[in-house]
């Protein structure tokens, strides 16, 4: 568990095919006239009226969304282009069966050849799974109860809670473990509590899943459904008990370390030291439990509620958690689950789903090989260079920035000073020599390897901090700031057009990857990134008026994004989206900074009648050209911190001076906040 902040969330059920976003350039435009997307504006619209719709309005149009997904956009289109790499990658690994026993090659090659086999998988059922299902039956008291429990969450099993590792919040120097809140079926607890009728439909959809989920495991329909019911029940009673995602947001409500009296005082019912002792670690002596009052709830429902119903909760989540790599039925159903949620239409081809599923086993081994084969030394030189730009206007800004006081003023300039940056891929690859990866069964080598990443989470607490580790795959096309690390983190799948593109107007480089490099740096300054230190401790540097004044500009940013709504009726959720909102606009006025002191700006040229400013703010708006479905956008709107694409640019340029003048949009229009924010 750690407290990093994405670019995005990922996708539920990730990615198929479609074009690549590159056309060829039409005859007579030059390539950084095509880079610009003139073709995807929507000329009718006006830009100070909604500047996201005349930016996208042609793209959307031309590009529905394909059937398998909940979303298109460029993420989901450059991801596809990455997929589509390591697929060929994948494909000429598996080929080669005289890769060195034990070494990456071997394994990635055998996994992929394992899930690819469907013939196989579809022949062995539930099979391969039997062993477990025969270790929850024979569970014959509260004792065995919890020491299932924890097999199963260290095989990758969502069983009622989640225990990891973290930076100590204020001891950045030390490892240690955490427990958080967990065991739900489904993806928040608002699925189980809100009444509006849009969840109450997913609802019964899922009670009758869960039915059906039971009987391809064999039983019959009379006990399948009462089944069914059991398991809603215990989800519902965690689902209160969980602490909102609005409330998680503070770093401060999810820390908490306790020793083992206190733990045991908070937690009846439930053993931490043999639950220490069952995921391999007895030494463990104290950790942070996130959410006291969820456990505190846990221990009360794992005594009151009777030995069968909990074995019956337990095989639920162990085959929702290994559904997808086992036969077509369980796939089907469990697709048709996901389709609930998200509103996709097709399941993924299935070597999309195995390049996926190889990602989360063992995404840093194919990580290496994609990167040898995608990124040059070249592209790491050209990104470093907009990030210091992007830095130095950072640090200007906090020189001049009028509300602030000396001392905090200084404070934050040490905080920008200690930031790591990090771009491409870890300078160490991660050694999978401990994982066994066979040619199948697949199930097992997804269970395997979820056992080698749970344990070698676990393995880190009580050490020192490793400050060269990467959480996020080279090929992942995102980014992110960690606070208790204090750095921010490009990979190299985001660094590609068009996000990042030599061929582009540099306009439109900073106002995209310009944006997201300020966007990450801005993070350690929002609202929660802000109660951190350079060290990455939680550790006031504020002056106090300092600190109000600042927190009533976050208010301003809170009220703003709480009008904006999805579906004409669901709104977002202020309080949850502003930081992602904070680093929205301090990175996007970061770029523009960094643009005009950069000396591409003296001699950018207009391009198609469109300014270098416009141009910038067009790269921006481009970024995020997409198309979601209903279903997955008030998914979004309950669980993610960020606000839907077409806020995320309308609700930051409203707030920009820089914007209305270079549309020169009529004060009182649309895309000019009447009350602008001013956060950096
Ligand atoms: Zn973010």
């Amino acid at each position: 568990m750690r407290l990093s902040c994405y670019l995005l969330l990922g996708v539920l059920g990730l990615v198929p095919l479609v074009g690549s976003a590159a056309d060829a350039p039409a005859a007579g435009t030059t390539a950084a006239a095509q880079a610009l997307h003139l073709d995807w504006l929507d000329r009718a619209v006006s830009p100070s009226q909604n500047f996201y719709e005349f930016a996208n309005g042609t793209w959307q149009k031309d590009n529905p969304i394909p059937p398998a997904y909940p979303q298109w956009g460029q993420f989901g289109i450059v991801s596809q282009h990455n997929k589509e790499v390591i697929h060929q990658l994948l494909e000429d690994a598996a080929k080669n069966t005289a890769a060195a026993p034990s070494s990456d090659e071997q394994k990635i090659s055998d996994f992929y050849a394992s899930g690819m086999d469907e013939a196989a998988i579809n022949k062995a059922g539930i099979t391969p799974l039997q062993p477990e299902l025969e270790r929850i039956n024979a569970i014959t008291d509260q004792k065995q109860l919890q020491a299932e429990i924890a097999h199963l969450q260290m095989i990758g099993v969502n069983a009622l809670f989640g225990f990891g590792e973290m930076q100590d919040l204020k001891n950045s120097s030390k490892v240690i473990g955490v427990a958080g809140q967990g065991g739900l079926g489904l993806p928040d607890r608002d699925y189980y509590l809100n009444q509006s009728p849009n969840f109450v439909k997913i609802r019964q959809a899922y009670v009758s899943h869960v039915a059906n989920m039971f009987l391809l495991l064999g039983e019959p329909m009379y006990t399948a459904s009462h089944d069914a019911s059991v398991v809603m029940d215990i989800e519902t009673r965690l689902a209160q008990a969980s602490m909102s995602q609005v409330q998680q947001r503070d770093p401060r409500a999810i820390y908490h370390i306790m020793t083992l009296k206190k733990l045991d005082k908070e937690t009846p019912g439930f053993s931490w030291q043999d639950y220490f002792a069952n995921v391999g670690h007895p030494e463990i002596k104290s950790i942070n439990l996130a959410m006291p009052l969820f456990f505190k709830a846990m221990g009360r429902d794992l005594q009151r509620t009777s030995l069968e119903d909990w074995k019956v909760y337990l095989r639920w989540q162990l085959v929702d958690a290994f559904a997808p790599d086992l036969s077509k039925p369980f796939v089907d159903e469990n697709f048709k689950m996901q389709s609930t949620l998200t509103g996709a239409k097709e399941l993924l081809p299935r070597w999309q789903r195995v390049v996926n599923a190889e990602d989360e086993a063992l995404g840093f081994a194919v990580g290496q090989a994609y990167v040898a084969k995608v990124f040059p030394p070249s592209s790491k030189a050209d990104a470093l260079a907009i990030l210091h730009s992007i830095r130095a206007a950072l640090k200007d800004d906090l020189q001049t920035i009028p509300w602030m006081g000396k001392k905090t003023r200084l404070a934050a300039i040490k905080k920008l000073d200690m930031m790591g940056e990090r771009i491409g891929y870890p300078d160490k690859w991660r050694d999978y020599s401990a994982l066994e990866i066979n040619r199948g069964p697949y199930v097992l080598n997804v269970l395997r390897a979820n056992l080698f990443n749970n344990q070698r989470e676990l393995n880190k607490i009580g050490k020192p901090v490793d400050r060269n580790e990467w959480y996020m795959t080279p090929q992942t096309v995102n980014a992110y700031y960690d606070p208790s690390m204090n750095n921010i983190n490009f990979p190299a799948g985001i660094l590609q057009p068009p996000f990042f593109d030599p061929n582009a107007p540099m306009a439109v480089n900073y106002g995209a990857i310009g944006a997201v490099m300020g966007h990450e740096m801005t993070h350690g300054f929002d609202d929660q990134g802000s109660k951190f230190d350079g060290r990455g401790n939680l550790k006031n540097w504020w002056s106090l008026e300092d600190r109000h004044r600042f927190n009533e500009n976050v208010k301003c940013i809170a009220k703003q994004y709480s009008g904006y709504t999805v579906d004409g009726d669901v709104h977002v959720k202020g309080k949850l989206v502003t930081g992602e909102a904070i680093a929205d606009l301090g990175g996007l006025k970061l770029a523009w900074i960094a643009f005009h002191n950069s000396p591409y700006y003296k001699d950018a040229p207009t391009i198609d009648g469109f300014t270098p400013d416009q141009q910038f703010f067009l790269g921006f708006a481009h970024f995020w050209a997409s198309n979601t479905r209903p279903e997955e956008a008030l998914r979004r709107v309950t669980t993610d911190v960020h606000a839907p694409a077409m806020y995320r640019v309308n609700g930051t340029l409203a707030n920009l001076p820089q914007f209305q003048q270079a549309f020169d949009a009529p004060a009182g229009s649309p895309m000019v906040d009447k009350k602008r924010c001013v956060i950096w």
